[in-house]
């Protein structure tokens, strides 16, 4: 069964009790909110984990925004999947294009980090979508359809089962620019497409591909209608309790 989600992802933003608190507040509004299989999760600094995955209970699930591509050992300042498993953290995002432009992470890399995630029991939200040039010059099916081949085309069937997906064009995150339900909903298919060819019918069918970029309460419900849009990736609006909540809300 293909699962509904909407994921929050805090990026740099919020000191410990800062994060304490705004979660608290989301627990407390989305337990209301939440249906049936909906899952709602907060992707928050490695600092906030331990803490948040204790308050979360079953109502919001807890995800880190990175991890190591290593096990563990002598990697100064990086932090492994096995460790970001053991506070209760139960995903990740990986490829994010903040990541993948500001930190020089490669098709290559990212298709490292997933199957840590995974040998480690970490859901992976594995992100993939073009610039604002790659969509204007008509090349962004090619650049999508590579970073699904290279990051994530070689997982097993079993493995690539357990992954969401997100699709979030670069152009569209933290500028108030939207893709609309139609262009979202145009990718959303190809990437179902591509994954069918991959890994067949049962799995496309059961894939959860989320939609992030400028995703706030007056949007969510248009995007989230498509048939092939499962939910969203939020940045901005998961900071306020409210706005996250409503975006839930918005799930069909
Ligand atoms: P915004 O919702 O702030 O555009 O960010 C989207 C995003 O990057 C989520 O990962």
């Amino acid at each position: 069964m293909r699962k509904q989600i909407v994921a929050g992802n805090w990026k740099m933003n919020l000191d410990y009790n800062e994060g304490v608190s705004l979660f608290s507040e989301i627990v407390n509004m989305v337990k209301d909110e939440r249906k049936g299989d909906q899952i709602a999760i907060i992707c928050s600094p490695f600092i906030h984990l331990n803490s948040l995955a204790k308050l979360g209970g079953n109502d919001v699930k807890i995800g880190a925004q990175n991890i190591s591509d290593k096990e563990s050992g002598a990697y100064t300042g990086e932090t492994s999947a096995k460790m970001i498993k053991s506070v209760g953290a139960e995903y990740v995002i990986l490829g994010h294009s903040e990541r993948r432009q500001y930190f020089a992470e490669s098709d290559a890399l990212l298709a490292e980090k997933t199957k840590v995630a995974l040998a480690n029991g970490l859901t992976p939200i594995f992100c993939i979508g073009e610039t604002l040039d790659e969509r204007n010059n008509g090349s962004y099916y090619e650049v999508l359809k590579k970073q699904l081949v290279e990051g994530i085309f070689s997982l097993s069937d079993s493995d690539f089962a357990k992954i969401v997906i997100a699709y979030e064009p670069v152009w569209a995150i933290g500028t108030g620019l939207t893709a609309s339900p139609e262009q979202a909903q145009d990718i959303h298919a190809f990437i179902r497409s591509e994954v069918e060819a991959n890994y067949g019918f049962n799995i496309a069918d059961d894939t959860t591909i989320l939609y992030g970029g400028s995703c706030n309460p007056g949007n969510a419900a248009s995007l989230f209608s498509q048939k092939d849009i499962d939910g969203g990736l939020i940045g901005g609006a998961s900071l306020k309790s409210r706005d996250f909540t409503d975006i839930i809300r918005a799930l069909n």
